[in-house]
């Protein structure tokens, strides 16, 4: 959620604080801005809009200075408009800030600062900020670095900010607070700074991820300085990045989403790598081998997720109690964390966000580890804040997800998590052997089975345009397939912005039935397996109601064939995988719809990445 990027060196700031927020732009924003410090003055642009939009805004004015910063805000506080955008100076103009978070002692701070004669332009908590970073500095006559440490000390709230003096083009300072920054450090003492790594990369693989409540101070003479909010010392630790720069490019793809749609039999492949060997018959999490008396004493497991992410909870629930039969309860983070819910020591937590930034998630961890339970994150980004708060993990390593969709990110979740409940299994000796062997074997398989769904694009993109009109969609599916449609009914919703439900099938007698009319696209995924006979049942009813099925069948079916209107074959897998197959072709049909309809299906509206607020 929202952008930060900055620059100090020898290099024109300019070109690469764009590029650099155009690399963000995936993450969701509704305006941006840069200022670079230049003959002792800002060069300050913003609007609304698009990263493009401001560089046509800029045109040919004066851009040049080898210090700057870049945002791409996404609005909390004050409509989306030109005022509005980031950078915010100070009363005076001296200073000049951006901020990615929340400020929420904001409205008392501003009153005292209007008592003591500052003026605002903007409706933002983040003016209010730069103004009190300022007041403090003319108040107490420290330097930036140390009226920064004392601002944030008073402030309540999430931040990431990056500060410049005009007076002073050869520093930056930066810090943050549940919201992530890293820097790059590049040679003799040339910094990048950025919300995530993937603006960095092209220029220095070497970073430094900024804690919570640390503050950093960039100089070209002095290099780089860290303190934390309390005045204390930190060392830097310099990490080397292995993220590839094609991992974060198109690729030849139209859009990210398709792009990482079909990354799908790669990005699985390396979810499950080195994790199980069919050879030994034995799967390995090391969260799991080293937590073994966590797992096995545990009475019961808490899921909490947001979103998509929480659809792979979902998933995982079937799993956990199919094969390691410890009960399990899954969780909107946010939820979760304001009912003071009951937490015993004997509890696992489970913490799934592809981010590792989502706010709900991180603050229902820290909750949970108060209260004595063993933490267990899942997070697609190496480094991220989930990653660093819980007591153990495991990487998805989906690789870079850039569509604020999410796509990849989901079925790499739901293939680790499915090796975590096979692992549990094992540890807890609750999985005959052969078994273990055989699902493994399927596991093993399944990129294979999701590399034969995308060559069904063409069919799904025919249905996609007898169905891009509609108001409304309806999904169904039973068992492991009841994630599915509510995955399925989110992509459809975020990226076409037509109104889509999940229900478990057999819950649609008792109200959504009364939706259904020859208008009524009812996606239904109704593989051979358990409840097989139930959702053929479900479909019959629809169709007495004149409602048009499109059935996701496994290969060879003949049964839903003769009812459905359109079928889309999955090739035959046991039930528990059937959520990394049958997700598919739903995440090809909403992105086929979202194109059809004139979407913007990387950054739909209103949505950001990297939920970073609560
Ligand atoms: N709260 C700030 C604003 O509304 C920053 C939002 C963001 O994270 O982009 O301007």
């Amino acid at each position: 959620m929202c952008g930060i990027v900055g620059y100090l060196g020898d290099r024109q700031a300019y070109d690469i604080l764009i590029k650099g927020l155009k690399r963000l732009e995936y993450r969701g924003y509704d305006s941006a801005g840069v200022a670079m410090i230049d003959e002792g003055d800002f060069r300050l642009f913003k609007c609304k809009g698009k990263v493009s939009d401001l560089e046509d805004s800029i045109g040919s004015n004066i851009k040049t200075g080898n210090v700057g910063i870049g945002h791409t805000r996404w609005a909390t506080h004050g409509p989306p408009n030109d005022v509005n955008a980031h950078p915010h100076l100070s009363n005076d103009g001296s200073l000049v800030l951006i901020h990615n978070g929340i400020i929420e002692n904001y409205a008392s701070l501003k009153a005292e600062l209007i008592n003591r004669g500052h003026t605002f332009k903007s409706d933002t908590d983040t003016e209010v900020l730069v103004h009190f970073i300022e007041d403090i500095r003319d108040k107490t006559g420290a330097n930036l670095f140390d009226s920064v440490r004392i601002a944030l000390s008073e402030v309540i709230g999430a931040y990431a900010i990056v500060i410049l003096d005009k007076s002073n083009p050869n520093q930056m300072i930066a810090a943050r607070k549940s919201s992530p920054l890293v820097i790059g450090v590049g040679k003799d003492n040339e910094f990048f700074i950025a919300s995530d790594a993937t603006p960095i990369i092209e220029y220095t693989r070497n970073v430094v991820y900024l804690e919570d409540e640390e503050i950093a101070r960039l100089d070209r003479t002095d290099g780089l300085k860290i303190v934390t909010i309390s005045n204390q010392h930190k060392d830097p630790y310099v990490q080397e990045l292995e993220m590839k720069l094609e991992a974060i490019e198109k690729g030849g793809y139209d859009s990210f989403m398709l792009k990482e749609i079909h990354e799908q039999p790669r990005s699985i492949n390396d979810s499950i790598r080195g994790r199980m060997s069919l050879a030994t018959g034995a799967v390995r999490m090391s969260g799991v081998d080293e937590h073994e008396d966590r797992w096995n004493k545990a009475t019961r497991i808490l899921i909490v997720a947001c979103g998509t992410s929480w659809h792979a909870g979902l998933v995982a629930e079937y799993l956990f109690e199919e094969f390691a039969r410890i009960p399990v309860e899954v969780e909107y983070a946010s939820e979760f964390r304001y009912r003071n819910p009951v937490i015993y020591p004997t509890d696992v937590v489970i913490a799934i966000s592809q981010s590792g930034e989502t706010a709900d998630t991180l603050a229902a961890i820290e909750m949970a580890k108060d209260k004595g339970a063993f933490i267990f994150g899942v997070c697609n980004v190496v480094g991220s804040s989930i990653a660093r708060a819980t007591h153990s993990g495991a990487y998805t390593h989906a690789g870079p997800e850039i569509g604020v969709a999410s796509t990849k990110a989901f079925t790499a979740q739901v293939s680790v998590l499915y090796l975590l409940a096979l692992s549990v299994a094992m540890h807890r000796g609750v999985m005959k052997q052969d078994r273990l062997n055989r699902l493994m074997a399927e596991l093993n398989s399944v990129p294979e089975k999701i590399a034969e769904v995308l060559k069904t694009n063409e069919d799904v993109k025919k249905i996609a345009a007898i169905y891009k009109d509609s108001t409304n969609a309806l999904y169904l599916g039973r068992g492991y397939s009841f994630p599915v449609a509510l995955e399925g009914a989110l992509k459809l919703k975020e990226i076409s912005y037509i109104h889509a439900e999940g229900y478990p099938a057999a819950e649609m007698k008792h109200g959504p039935i009364a939706l259904i009319d020859e208008n009524m696209p009812v996606f239904v995924i109704a593989t051979q397996g358990a409840s097989y006979e139930k959702v053929v049942s479900n479909i019959q009813e629809v169709k007495a109601r004149k409602g048009n099925i499109i059935a996701i069948v496994t290969e060879g079916d003949k049964v839903v064939k003769d009812l459905a209107d359109h079928v889309i074959e999955i090739p035959k897998s046991d039930d528990s995988l059937v959520p990394l197959i049958s997700v598919i072709p739903l995440q090809l049909l909403s992105y086929h719809v979202a194109v059809m309809r004139g979407c913007n299906v990387d950054q739909p509206r209103n949505l950001a990445k990297s939920v970073t607020v609560e």
